[in-house]
């Protein structure tokens, strides 16, 4: 308890999925916390957490496209001004829209990349801004993923955005140092949230033979403690975001249930 008390946080894709639960971890942990998805469902999913986090953290809500510089500026301004400052970072929006590598089109690649990729290196540039004006430094924490380290042959666009975010936070840790601001990520295997639906049925689309459900069961019985829920990252994230983990940068800690060990 307590550990992020007095700290102000934003985290992108929370309306759902593992932001949604790293949100409401850190609100536990006593943070403030700003959630930010392009679902207009983010302020009622923000109001809703503050309700159920019984008073712990504060929350607010703003619908915001990530790889629009002026809306993630603007979500960071309504941090500050609801909370006093910008402490933490977590840059964890992310899609996967699968297809066969020989199908893969310079669209595809674009949008891939911008969501994923583009908006972890923005993200950290307007996340710093703010945190060197301050003088407080801070901590930049990106979603990667155990793609960015092996490819897939379905996911050549998610795999190459996700190896750009584990690049990234080197990066931008070297060079954020001076200012005080370290930046690291995760990167987790299988996780139970909604992603992995649109998985299957995108993956039906160009021509899996799988049935729903299949795609996540073959890819979890690879991992020897089997498919992660969105809470069993929390402990991770929850470390990466307070004093604990201050002398740690750069660094991409693989949660995945031994799915990789080296
Ligand atoms: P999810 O689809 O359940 O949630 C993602 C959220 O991001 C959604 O609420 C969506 O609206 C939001 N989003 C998408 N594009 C956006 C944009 N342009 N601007 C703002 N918000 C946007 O996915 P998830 O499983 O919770 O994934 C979260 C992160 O974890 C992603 O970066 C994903 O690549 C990564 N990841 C997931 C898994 C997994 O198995 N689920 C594994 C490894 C990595």
């Amino acid at each position: 308890m307590d550990r992020l008390k007095g700290r102000n946080c934003l985290v992108t894709g929370s309306a759902r999925g593992i932001g949604q639960a790293i949100a409401k971890a850190v609100m536990l942990e006593g943070g403030n916390v700003t959630f930010v998805d392009l679902d207009g469902s983010v302020a009622d999913v923000a109001r809703e957490a503050e309700k159920e986090v019984g008073g712990a953290g504060r929350a607010i809500g703003v619908q915001a496209d990530v790889t629009k510089r002026d809306q993630v500026r603007a979500a960071i301004e309504k941090t500050v001004e609801e909370f006093g400052s910008l402490n933490v970072m977590f840059n964890n929006a992310g899609i996967n829209p699968p297809l066969n590598f020989m199908d893969v089109t310079e669209e595809n690649w674009e949008l891939v990349m911008r969501v994923n990729a583009w908006s972890v290196l923005m993200g950290t540039q307007e996340a710093a801004r703010q945190m060197i004006a301050q003088g407080t430094g801070g901590k930049v924490i990106n979603t990667g993923s155990v793609a960015g380290r092996q490819g897939y042959g379905n996911m050549a666009p998610y795999s190459a955005s996700k190896a750009a975010v584990l690049s990234m936070t080197q990066a931008a840790a070297r060079a954020l140092a001076p200012q005080k601001i370290t930046v690291n990520s995760f990167a987790p295997a299988v996780v139970e949230t909604p992603l992995w639906e649109q998985l299957d049925a995108d993956l039906h689309k160009i021509g899996s033979t799988k049935v729903p459900g299949e795609a996540v069961t073959a890819f979890s019985s690879l991992i020897p403690l089997g498919a992660a829920k969105p809470e069993d990252l929390t402990g991770t994230a929850l470390f990466l975001a307070s004093s604990d983990s201050d002398y740690m940068t750069g660094q991409t800690v693989l949660i995945d249930g031994g799915r990789f060990m080296l």
